[in-house]
């Protein structure tokens, strides 16, 4: 079988000496790798580069397509932007993968058995970093969530699944309130999991399933989740299951994935032989297992599950109690390479039995491309930055004002809210406002369309009668269904 060519970047601080302990497990598990070496993170800041990643380093990593990763130092200030954040959407880095498994009784836990796999939603929702201030009072950031986004993370969950003999996958959301997007990555959840009727399909909305998850993460299996919430959840899983230091990732994309550790490169840990190489070996064997060696990752995987066993830890995760011998980066590797061909006798070994889902199922459509829906424009929400100087009652000052300056052309004012609480007609003089007003403006003939041409003679009078228009909504109907919300009390 011939080598698999990676790229692989040391990183700063830890960073060389983690990705020098886990290449050498790897070449002496039998690792079928060709290695090309490229130079990220501070270095590569500090010459000017603002995005930590030179421009033939991109070559390399469209050539090979697997990338294994240590962590690399961001600077301070100074407009650099997030090597990883970078990466991720520029290669379309979709799912991030994170393990989180506990290590009872070797590792310290509140939770003996656990063994999670948090699949984070990678390129989209309030990560877009589409963000404005609006008025004095208020900034904006745009939550952004779409259909081929949720089917291609939801998809993925679900081979994950299949792939790695899993039995269960829940999603979290939050769709009792964001009803529109957190409702359609429920929908699209709901629609996927029947292709899998091997697989067990639960969910939860996100506040309650962390707190069950943090509190009983053995009723879990494998957790997808929307961006944000994956992205606070997944450290809270890793940690609770013994350790963010000992959990490896990995970002799958359609054509090229990352491998890496959760972790940072703990500059004061530095030079000193003294970091533990966990993390990184265990994003290692991900990509092993992505690049179709199960082979070899079940070889150093049970290595290293049975050096962890034998209490030979490094100074992180050393305890009196359990731990036998204190060692450095160096030493733990060579213990691992000690061990190839051993599997643990208390922990449960692993076993490699397919290849990566998507790697399997490249061949398959993950998102699925569909007819437009017919789409009628049937109103606008224009919002205001406007202020009188009152918190309260204010909705009620603006609303007759607002009426009288725009409406006409076939169009009325409808309702007025302020963040979202409707204020007018007949607002509570109770509900506090700030200088951020939406105003919904629909036909002044029931369900009658609206036109854009409409739409902007409206602008001009609300422009001509000297308001402050800030943004404009359009309020459709896709094939008759109404693709906005009432605002609450409307
Ligand atoms: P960190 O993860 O580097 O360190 C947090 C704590 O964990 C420290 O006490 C550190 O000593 C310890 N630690 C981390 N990894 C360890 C290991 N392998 N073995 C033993 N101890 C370990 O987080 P931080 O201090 O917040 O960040 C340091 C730098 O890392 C920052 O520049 C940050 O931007 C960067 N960072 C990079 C990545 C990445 O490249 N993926 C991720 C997170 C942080």
């Amino acid at each position: 079988m011939s080598n698999v060519s990676i790229t692989v970047a040391k990183g700063d601080g830890i960073g060389p000496e983690i990705m020098d302990a886990t290449l050498h497990i790897l070449k002496e598990a039998g690792a079928r790798i060709d290695i090309e070496e490229i130079e990220i993170g501070e270095k590569v800041y500090l010459s000017g580069n603002s995005a930590g990643i030179a421009p033939e380093s991109w070559d390399s990593l469209r050539r090979t397509k697997v990338f294994l990763k240590a962590p690399i130092t961001t600077p301070q200030g100074g407009g650099f932007k997030s090597l990883n954040v970078t990466v991720r959407k520029t290669l379309g880095l979709y799912a991030n993968i994170r393990p989180c498994v506990s290590y009872h009784p070797f590792i310290k836990t509140k939770h003996p058995v656990m063994d999670v796999v948090i699949v984070r939603e990678n390129e989209e929702d309030t990560y877009a970093g589409i963000e404005h201030r609006q008025t004095d009072m208020v900034e904006q950031c745009l939550k952004l969530i779409s259909r081929p986004g949720c089917e291609k993370i939801v998809r993925y969950a679900f081979e994950y699944a299949v792939a790695n003999n899993r039995k269960k996958v829940t999603a979290f959301m939050k769709d009792n309130i964001m009803k529109q997007t957190d409702g359609l990555f429920h929908k699209i959840f709901d629609e996927i999991a029947v292709e899998y009727p091997g697989i067990e399909a639960d969910h939860w909305i996100v506040d309650i399933g962390a707190a069950k998850m943090a509190d009983t993460p053995e009723n879990f299996d494998v957790i997808v989740m929307e961006n944000l919430y994956g992205d606070i959840l997944s450290d809270v899983a890793a940690q609770i299951a013994g350790s963010v230091g000992l959990a490896g990732s990995a970002n799958i994309g359609e054509n090229i994935s990352m491998f890496e550790a959760i972790h940072g490169s703990a500059p004061r840990r530095a030079g000193q032989n003294l970091a533990n190489p966990s993390g990184l070996f265990l994003g290692s064997v991900l990509m092993l297992n992505h690049i179709n060696q199960q082979d070899v990752a079940e070889l150093a995987h049970n290595a290293w599950l049975r050096t962890i066993e034998d209490g030979v830890h490094t100074y992180d995760i050393f305890k009196d109690s359990v731990s036998k011998e204190k060692v450095g980066t160096k030493e733990f590797a060579e213990a691992v390479v000690a061990r190839l061909g051993q599997k643990p006798e208390t922990l449960k070994p692993v076993e490699y039995r397919k290849a990566d889902p998507i790697a399997e199922a490249d061949k398959k459509p993950i998102y699925s491309i569909r007819e437009p829906a017919k789409k009628e424009l049937v109103g606008v929400d224009v919002f205001l930055h406007w202020w009188n100087g009152n918190f309260y009652g204010s909705g009620n000052d603006l609303g007759p004002k607002l009426e009288a300056a725009a409406n006409g052309g076939g169009l009325k004012l409808v309702m007025i809210s302020n963040r979202g609480t409707k204020v007018y007609p007949k607002g509570f003089d109770d509900t506090f406002c700030v200088d951020h007003w939406r105003c919904r403006f629909m036909s002044d003939n029931d369900n009658e369309v609206v036109t854009h041409q409409q739409v902007i003679d409206l602008l001009s009078r609300i422009n001509a009668a000297g308001f402050d228009f800030i943004k404009t909504e359009h309020l459709c109907k896709f094939d008759g269904v109404a693709g906005f919300q009432l605002g609450q009390g409307q």
